[in-house]
């Protein structure tokens, strides 16, 4: 994960995610044994992978698999290709999808992977083999009641594709639940590519129930416009919400009287995958675009967007984290203050991961849900999650991300203390 930096002071969202872990566990006294379990993580494996180039020479890469927790169940958790990948990136972005899974309620512990390579500057088949040779060396340790390793960054249906016929070979039967976010063909899942932002939709709804918002009346600005945001976009604005701002890399585009999503879709495909020229909306900067005046603001772009630095000029009454880690710890606190309320991304955007369990669900029955089953039964797990949380904040006494770690932590303790330890 990138280490932004803002106005001189660095930020680790990794960092960000701990801090929000310890006040949780303080605030439920969480069993001091039971943290220091949950502090370290289960197993690490490391394995340097020699791979032929084409030009015949032989490169060694560097990969890792972390398990933080099974203590819910089998580990998940993505592959990510980045010459920033680290070992210590990897266990901690392993812990953040224990607390994913259990937020809401997936039978699932957390892991994650990682291969510090450049996919940039390699061939098809240079990453094939290296796909292969990371599947092969990790075979023993991931498996579909071990370890079920996703997509992440820099890898996608074709990484999964190749590592599900690996591991077949080498088990000698056809295992396509040894992962999830594969092509429909192998027995991907309908509905997985609009899952997140399905799930931030459902927990936007949700939210603005709880606060007493009604769609018809109010506005919502989407920051970031790829999977997540334009999907987010797209299912809010059929709530009746207006959508009054998005952006992408290229900048914000704002109109007041509302920007038709479907158009603003379509724009992009055509357009190279890019807003920019979207001429439906003034031109603003992405910097501007968060301190709209709007009901609702959805970051769905990046880590580190919402810090101490802007905290103050934000103007929505609910943000909901449509990406990883949008908000650094020390703009928690002057959210609070401001009486802004924050659907977390561990909540908000774990409607990928939902349908990633309802993939290896089917893969496992042999079966095929159609979208609308897989949409219905996401739908309901979002809800639920969402009241979990809400219901935990009106006892903590804290607002709603406190109250999903809480949520999360207490469910992996409790599991730990009834599996025990060796004593
Ligand atoms: P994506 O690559 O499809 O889209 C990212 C979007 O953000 C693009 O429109 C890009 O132009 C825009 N962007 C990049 N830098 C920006 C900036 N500085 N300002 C404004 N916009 C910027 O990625 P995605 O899959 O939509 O993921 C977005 C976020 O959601 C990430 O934090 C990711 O980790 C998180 N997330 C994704 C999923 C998923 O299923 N795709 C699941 C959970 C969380």
């Amino acid at each position: 994960m990138t280490v932004s930096k803002k106005n001189g002071k660095v930020y680790n969202p990794l960092e960000s995610m701990m801090s929000r872990f310890e006040i949780a566990a303080k605030k439920i006294q969480l069993d001091p044994s039971i943290y220091q379990v949950l502090i370290n993580p289960a197993r690490i494996v490391t394995a340097n992978l020699p791979i032929q180039m084409d030009d015949g020479t032989v490169k060694v890469f560097e990969g890792h698999r972390v398990q933080h927790s099974q203590t819910l169940g089998p580990s998940k958790g993505g592959i990510r290709y980045s010459m920033s990948v680290t070992l210590d990136e990897v266990k901690a972005l392993a812990a953040w999808m224990t607390w994913k899974c259990a937020v809401v309620g997936m039978p699932f512990g957390g892991g994650k992977g990682g291969i510090k390579c450049d996919p940039r500057t390699m061939s098809k088949g240079e990453l094939e083999r290296l796909t292969r040779s990371y599947a092969a060396a990790m075979s023993d340790v991931i498996g579909p009641d071990k370890d079920i390793p996703a997509p992440d960054m820099n890898t996608g249906p074709q990484e999964m594709a190749w590592i599900v016929d690996e591991y077949s070979k080498i088990k000698g039967a056809f295992t396509p639940a040894v992962i999830t976010g594969k092509p429909l063909t192998m027995g991907g899942s309908a509905g997985r590519v609009e899952a997140t932002g399905r799930g931030v939709m459902v927990s936007c709804r949700s939210a603005m129930s709880k606060l007493g918002m009604n769609p018809q009346e109010s506005t919502c600005v989407v920051q970031g416009f790829g999977n997540v945001g334009s999907i987010s976009a797209k299912l809010i604005e059929m709530l009746g919400v207006t959508i009054i701002g998005i952006s992408d890399i290229s900048g914000g585009y704002y109109n007041k009287k509302g920007i038709d999503i479907e158009k603003a879709i379509k724009f992009k495909e055509r357009n190279n995958g890019t807003l920019e020229g979207f001429k439906d909306g003034r031109k603003i900067s992405n910097d501007k675009l968060l301190e709209l005046e709007t009901d609702i603001l959805v970051p769905a772009a990046m880590e580190d967007q919402i810090t101490r630095n802007n905290a103050d000029k934000i103007k929505a009454k609910l943000i909901v984290e449509g990406a990883n880690g949008p908000t650094s710890s020390d703009a928690d606190d002057i959210l609070d203050k401001k009486g802004i309320y924050v659907v977390p991304d561990i909540l908000a955007n774990a409607g990928g991961v939902t349908v990633s369990y309802f993939e290896w669900v089917q893969n496992r029955l042999g079966y095929h849900w159609t979208e609308e089953r897989v949409n219905r039964r996401a739908d309901r797990v979002m809800k639920q999650a969402f009241n979990e949380v809400y219901a935990a904040a009106q006892k903590h006494r804290c607002n709603w991300r406190i109250a999903s770690y809480i949520v999360a932590i207490k469910k992996v303790a409790d599991t730990q203390k009834l599996r025990g330890v060796y004593g």
